[in-house]
């Protein structure tokens, strides 16, 4: 195709704005699908993903549009990631367009996620064609909307385009406004081959498909081509794109964006933003912004029934196929047993993995608390030299002797709320150790900006937020680097032996509440024993708080078997089945419940 029919866009918006009902109502309208193919959503494909509204994998359909100029265009567009635990992919899957459509609800106005994507939008110098939907809303009010978009984002609404992608509004004119407005990408068929590796994914039958942008050069079935980043070498064995149907296609030329196949078993060797280009007389030079995707947020996982080890296992095995940005090791602890150690992108990533594994795979799973990966300064030892080393288990924590310096991860965040729920999170914010950074209105709005340690915002932050705000805030966050702190690692005794699954860090200014709270959770959670049981909470050899669960008396058990034979038989069974699941602790019986319970914050 030529350069001068391509147009290459993204969509985005806030969660919930209609991304993905545009998304369809544009790919229906230039003919992709018929009615009844439209009844499912065509750009989410995973359950999780329709039902957070959130794209985990960016998904291209290449729409072939007749404008009123006559010329038949070639558009394509990318679907990307919607929350920031993905802002990589994001990055790349922006790069590799020339232009977005950023749609807005006539009725909600701009959100947090609206203004963090759109700047990243801007950055990449992208055309950006405001979209002003839902306006079948009673409550819509799009030239409210047009003056916050001015105001806010900084952008010229006056030519927005209004549509309702429920009701089939204003379809045509956003096509229109896509062909008019974003400029043609630009590249060069006889330069060498470079192509951006956009995203990849395991498809059962094809291997690991990836997504690419082509720059110079065209990609053809039976070229041999290299990763750049990866090192590797492959043979091209199928070149296509969606429509949203399969097609394969002749060639990917300049500026164009596809998939290809190359006979890849892990996804791991297909990574985002690496630059792909022929073996044989290839480009230089890579292209700018490849990043190796880290970590951020660890947690253990652990199979409620220890006999699902294997099944988890296997489990895991299978979605990690499909997302190389996940990593896990096998973990033991005293108090779960087998498990894996598992470090993800974010906290949303996280509960999407948690979930797909408890949904797609049926696991019963334990969650130990999340943590971030500190930095940690050592000093020399008689036996060990000083090192610099990541911590993130607190099971690993070092010789507290020999920690010269912790540094944690620290954000920004930005979060929108309607004012009359900003106090409760100036509080929610000052309590987790935040420091403001800048206060703005807008309307009956609030934008607030704070930088956070990582750390207090994996602890329940989220769910506070929604709470305290109804639903109304949103959040959205960037990382901002290591700072050092005040960090220590707090253990919990039962009986006074210390239970692994319930250690953390904390700092020090909050360890003490937090202990507190653990300690007085498992006082409701542990069932009484014939003798009395301590539960503390402690730094090294600190008590910093304490809690007591006095002794049972010892005929009560004698009193409720009574005299019913059955009854007696189905409560010993219930309690041989509950023994399984109890681990011991200083002679203490915990069962795995109370681990599930104080874990959970809150
Ligand atoms: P996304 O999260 O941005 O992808 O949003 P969706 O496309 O999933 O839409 C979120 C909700 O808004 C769904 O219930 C849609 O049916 C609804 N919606 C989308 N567009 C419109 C519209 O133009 N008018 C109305 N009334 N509802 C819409
Ligand atoms: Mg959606």
């Amino acid at each position: 195709t030529e350069l001068s029919q391509i147009r290459n866009f993204s969509i985005i918006a806030h969660i919930d704005h209609g991304k993905s009902t545009l998304a369809d109502r544009l790919i229906q309208f230039t003919g992709g699908l018929t009615e009844r193919e439209m009844s499912a959503q065509v750009l989410d494909n995973m359950d999780i993903e329709k039902e957070r509204g959130i794209t985990i994998k960016a998904q291209t359909v290449r729409l072939n549009y007749t404008a009123k100029d006559g010329v038949t265009y070639e558009l394509n567009l990318m679907d990307t990631p919607g929350h920031v635990d993905f802002a990589y992919e994001v990055s790349r899957s922006l790069a590799a367009c020339e232009g977005a459509l950023l749609v807005v609800d006539a009725a909600q106005g701009v959100e947090a996620q609206t203004l963090a994507n759109v700047y990243q939008s801007i950055e990449h110098d992208h055309e950006i064609v405001p979209v002003i939907n839902k306006i079948d809303l009673p409550a819509a009010e799009p030239e409210k909307v047009k003056t916050e978009i001015e105001d806010i984002i900084g952008i010229d609404a006056s030519d927005a385009v209004l549509t309702s992608a429920k009701s089939g509004i204003g379809i045509e004119e956003v096509l229109e406004a896509i062909v008019a407005r974003i400029p043609p990408p630009t590249g060069e068929r006889d330069a060498p081959l470079k192509a951006m590796l956009v995203d990849s994914w395991y498809d059962p039958y094809l291997g690991v498909v990836i997504l690419v942008r082509v720059y110079d050069g065209v990609i053809k079935k039976g070229l041999n081509v290299k990763f750049m980043q990866g090192g590797t070498e492959h043979l091209v064995d199928r070149v296509g794109c969606m429509n949203p149907k399969r097609i394969d296609l002749p060639e990917i030329g300049p500026g164009e964006i596809g998939f290809i196949t190359a006979q890849i078993k892990e996804v791991e060797q297909a990574k985002v933003g690496d630059t792909i280009t022929t073996v044989k007389n290839g480009a230089p030079k890579a292209l700018p912004g490849y990043k190796e995707v880290q970590s951020v947020v660890f947690c253990g996982l652990f199979p409620v029934d220890a006999a699902d080890f294997e099944k988890l296992r296997e489990s895991i095995g299978k979605l990690r196929l499909n997302d190389a940005s996940f990593t896990y090791e096998m973990e033991t602890s005293a108090a779960l047993g087998f498990g894996f150690r598992c470090g993800f992108l974010g906290l949303l990533h996280l509960e999407i993995i948690q979930e797909r594994l408890s949904r797609e795979y049926d696991l019963d799973l334990i969650t130990t608390a999340p943590s971030v990966v500190y930095r940690i300064q050592l000093s020399k030892s008689k036996t060990e030299e000083a090192a610099t080393i990541e911590l993130h288990n607190p099971a690993d924590y070092p010789d507290p002797n020999r920690i010269e310096e912790i540094e944690e991860p620290w954000i920004k965040a930005v979060i929108y709320t309607p004012d009359e729920y900003l106090g409760p999170i100036l509080k929610l914010c000052q309590d987790r150790r935040g420091i403001q950074k800048d206060l703005t209105y807008v309307g009956g709005r609030a934008q607030v900006t704070y930088e956070l340690p990582l750390n207090e915002v994996v602890f329940d932050f989220y769910d506070r937020l929604k709470s305290i705000s109804r639903g109304y805030a949103s959040f959205d966050y960037e990382q901002i680097g290591l700072r050092p702190g005040d960090l220590v690692k707090m253990n919990i005794l039962v009986n006074n032996e210390p239970v692994d699954a319930l250690s953390m860090i904390v700092h020090r200014s909050v360890a003490e509440e937090r202990g507190r709270g653990m300690c007085e959770r498992l006082k409701d959670l542990i069932p009484r024993h014939l003798f009395k049981i301590p539960i503390q909470a402690a730094i090294g050899g600190k008590v910093i708080a304490r809690e007591t669960i006095s002794a049972m008396r010892k005929d009560v058990t004698a009193k409720c078997y009574g005299g019913d034979i059955t009854r007696k038989k189905k409560l010993l069974e219930k309690q041989k089945k509950g023994k399984a699941r109890m681990r011991e602790y200083g002679n203490v019986s915990i069962p795995q419940e109370a681990f599930i319970a104080a874990l959970r914050m809150g």
